[in-house]
């Protein structure tokens, strides 16, 4: 079982919502706004390395619950904060709150509440550190954007570059090597990444499905295509990759860009007589936005290398329970 059919199996009921589980956002319509609510669980050793800088995890923490915000085209309004900490240290807090209230306060989204334990002690060890947000943002009802709806013909888009994330991953677990301004700029994606809230709110009206690349870009964009009952087809070629992951082999940049997570780039489809203004959304959201293939009729997502060929992509996703 994995995590998804676990979600569905166990977790997955009728809702008179908007939108319940299985999106980036669950949508709530209140009056005469569409509230949209996600929550986002980061644990020590699973989510990050045990000696991650505090002030960059403040961000990434508060960082992927905006992102799922932006792709459901929402703007942020506030969050929630639960703590499960190992111990109260007053430097580790301040540098951690600074760099969270850093994020809150660029997006003006304000911290409304939260619970605070102490982790468990567990044969001497404290912890697992565990931070636990819920983000709420609204947009006018009709707004907000959702997995479902991308047709057939619907050109596929991606803001900024992927594979930078796990690019870090890899040369921290040995995998790869890198002279130090790649290291550093690897780093800092998966540390700091910039959830793309003002492309979200520029999409609204103009992309017909959207999700934040969390799992690695072929497991998301297979999110799309279950909601919407479509396939694609992806152009390799154009998968946009930052000059670092340029400079390495060529397997392991398909890897860290077609299946690697925690990019927070915003995947979304829109029809194709609508390019312009998706570059002018990207254009005013100040990231870039690259046309990387198709959404087509049927299962399945197929992805073409330099000369149009299907190339093999032998990669799995991210997935919290695969057996
Ligand atoms: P995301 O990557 O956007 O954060 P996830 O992959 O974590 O989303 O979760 C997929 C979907 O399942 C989301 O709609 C999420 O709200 C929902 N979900 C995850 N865990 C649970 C749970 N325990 N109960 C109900 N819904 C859940
Ligand atoms: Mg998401």
């Amino acid at each position: 079982m994995n995590e998804f059919e676990l979600i569905a199996r166990y977790f997955t009921r009728p809702s008179r919502e908007r939108q319940g589980v299985g999106d980036d956002c669950a949508l709530i319509d209140v009056g005469d706004r569409t509230i949209a609510i996600t929550c986002d669980m980061l644990i020590e050793q699973r989510h990050f390395f045990s000696d991650v800088d505090p002030e960059s995890l403040g961000h990434k923490a508060l960082a992927v619950n905006l992102s799922d915000l932006a792709a459901a085209g929402a703007t942020p309004r506030c969050f929630l904060l639960a703590l499960a900490l190992p111990r109260a240290d007053g430097d580790w807090l301040a540098a951690f709150s600074g760099g969270l209230f850093a994020l809150a306060g660029q997006f003006g989204c304000e911290l409304v509440g939260g619970d605070t334990t102490r982790a468990p002690d567990w044969q001497q060890t404290a912890g697992p550190l565990t931070i636990c947000i819920t983000a709420i943002g609204d947009a006018a009802p009709g707004q907000t954007l959702t997995r479902a709806g991308a047709r057939p013909g619907d050109e596929l888009w991606v803001s900024g570059a992927l594979g930078d994330a796990a690019l870090a991953l890899a040369l921290a677990a040995g995998g790869a090597n890198a002279e130090r301004p790649d290291r550093m700029s690897a780093f800092a994606r998966l540390e700091r990444p910039t959830p793309r809230v003002r492309l979200g709110e520029q999409l609204r009206g103009l992309a017909t499905a959207a999700i934040d690349v969390s799992d690695g870009l072929l497991g998301d964009l297979g999110h799309i295509g279950e909601r919407s009952q479509v396939g694609a087809r992806l152009r390799w070629a154009d998968v946009p990759l930052s000059a670092a992951l340029r400079r390495q082999p060529a397997p392991l940049q398909r890897r860290c860009a077609l299946a690697g997570g925690d990019d927070y780039e915003l995947l979304f489809s829109a029809p194709p007589g609508r390019r312009a203004q998706v570059a002018a959304a990207g254009r005013a959201a100040g990231v870039a936005v690259t046309r990387i293939g198709e959404v087509v009729a049927g299962p399945g997502i197929v992805v073409l290398d330099a000369d149009g060929r299907n190339m093999e992509t032998p990669y799995s996703s991210f997935d919290h329970f695969e057996t």
